[in-house]
């Protein structure tokens, strides 16, 4: 199920990582093996009652002319259009209401997309309280005040924010078509790719890094069948900043990602794959969703009996956090071996959704832990009483345990291998929750 997206947008310096980071201090979870992800703090998620959402922070770099404060504004703020379900604006009630303010929350109403506006540094409500009315001004509803520092007013701005998400979030899910998200660095080959499996040139293709236009969903009908691709690759900002470019990316990147049942991660041969690879990669793996990785531009490069070979371990090596990735390799130029890409989103679809019996679990769990017994610490065994699966996309298993600080993750990867050998699991991530039974 797609996650509301949740965009914090601002002048610089109102205090946007300040909230961002004290509303996912604790509930990042810190996937060690996924590199560069959680390290930049672009996005994350937030749990807030019994709502989860992505909350995104637009806001990167920061210009020192006014008018370029501005333009940046704009663009967060289009970003946010363009991504969010939510949109929060931040202000700053020692700064005041600022021109830029005005100007952004003008945009932002235009847009028709609920919008919570939040006063910052609000650090005594006693106090500062009569500086906050000024906000109504902006015309963009009553302002909250907060103060990030202080972690003060942070529920009731989450309250109103949750109040926007969509009342049914399940109402979407009634379109059953495979959504297939194209992912991958710039001039990798997303648009070349799209294209040819439309098989008409309706994409502007462009060898300029970034040139190409917004994510728009194109359907794909293949023996008969409707395929939702979500392309990634338009970057309409075109700013020349490299930063600023790379988080604009990012951000398009989780929004396609959150809507997706399998992404396609696009890897350019010529190139090999990067650690920038495996940071996007890093993005579907920890939203839980299939993955294909598509070499690219196979047809360009020399090729000898072993270079599938190397080419396949390197990403394994590269890409280790993702073993269960089903890897291809293609030429959206010549069309090599793209039609194999229905079937094997079909099919992961068919493994991201499967749901295997508690008795069935359980007789493979017997048998693992009969053939390699759990750690054990300070004399005490890990037990596991038994498992069953509590949900799918991705499968996610609970482990019912004597004791949770017993259990390490190597021991649950190897569970997770005996569940592979038997029920595959191709290309979709697994998830377990293990939980003490007293
Ligand atoms: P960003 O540029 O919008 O991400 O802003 P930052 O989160 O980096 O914050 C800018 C400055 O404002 C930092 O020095 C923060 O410590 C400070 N700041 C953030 N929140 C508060 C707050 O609630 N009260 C006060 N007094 N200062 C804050
Ligand atoms: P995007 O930025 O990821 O959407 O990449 P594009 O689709 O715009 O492609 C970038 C460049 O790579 C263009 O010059 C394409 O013609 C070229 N390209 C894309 N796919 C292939 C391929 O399979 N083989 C070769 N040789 N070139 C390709």
């Amino acid at each position: 199920m797609s996650k509301p997206i949740v965009a914090v947008v601002g002048r610089p310096n109102v205090g946007k990582s300040t909230l961002f980071n004290c509303l996912c201090g604790q509930q990042i979870s810190i996937v060690k093996d996924t590199p560069g992800v959680t390290r930049d703090r672009i996005y994350a998620e937030v749990t807030w009652l019994d709502k989860s959402f992505t909350l995104i922070d637009t806001g990167g770099i920061e210009p020192d002319s006014k008018d370029i404060i501005l333009s940046q504004m704009r663009e967060q703020a289009q970003i946010a259009i363009d991504t969010a379900d939510v949109i929060v604006f931040m202000t700053d009630v020692k700064q005041g209401l600022v021109d830029s303010d005005a100007k952004v929350a003008d945009m932002l109403r235009r847009s028709h997309k609920p919008v919570v506006l939040c006063v910052n540094k609000v650090d005594n409500f006693d106090k500062l309280m009569p500086d906050v009315y000024e906000f109504y001004n902006l015309g963009i509803g009553d302002p909250m005040p907060i103060s990030a520092i202080s972690k003060l007013g942070l529920g009731d701005l989450l309250d109103e924010v949750i109040k926007h998400f969509p009342e049914d979030a399940d109402t979407e899910e009634e379109d059953d078509r495979p959504k297939i998200a194209v992912i991958g660095k710039p001039n990798v080959g997303k648009s070349s790719l799209i294209n040819k499996l439309m098989g008409k040139n309706r994409v502007i293709v462009s060898n300029i890094a970034g040139t190409t236009r917004d994510a728009i969903d194109t359907v794909i009908k293949y023996n008969k069948k409707d395929y939702v691709f979500i392309d990634t690759a338009g970057l309409r900002r075109k700013s020349k900043i490299k930063e600023e470019l790379e988080r604009f990316s990012i951000i398009r990147t989780v929004a396609a990602v959150e809507r997706c049942d399998v992404a396609i991660l696009v890897i350019d041969a010529t190139e090999g794959v990067t650690e920038q690879d495996a940071k996007i990669a890093g993005i579907a793996h920890e939203r839980g969703k299939g993955v294909i990785i598509a070499v690219n531009k196979w047809d360009a490069i020399e090729k000898n009996d072993k270079t599938i070979y190397e080419f396949t371990n390197k990403i394994k090596d590269t890409l280790s956090f993702m073993p269960y990735a089903e890897i291809m390799f293609i030429s959206a130029l010549t069309g090599q071996r793209l039609a194999k890409i229905y079937e094997l989103v079909d099919e992961i679809i068919d493994h991201q959704t499967m749901r295997i019996p508690t008795g069935v679990l359980n007789e493979i769990l017997t048998e693992a832990v009969a053939m390699k017994q759990p750690p054990s610490d300070k004399g005490k065994r890990l037990k596991i009483y038994y498992m069953t699966q509590v949900s799918v996309k991705p499968p996610t298993f609970v482990m019912f345990v004597n004791d949770k600080e017993l259990t390490h993750f190597s021991y649950t990867r190897y569970i997770e291998n005996k569940i592979r050998e038997s029920f595959g699991f191709r290309g979709t991530p697994v998830r377990f929750i293990n939980r003490e039974r007293k």
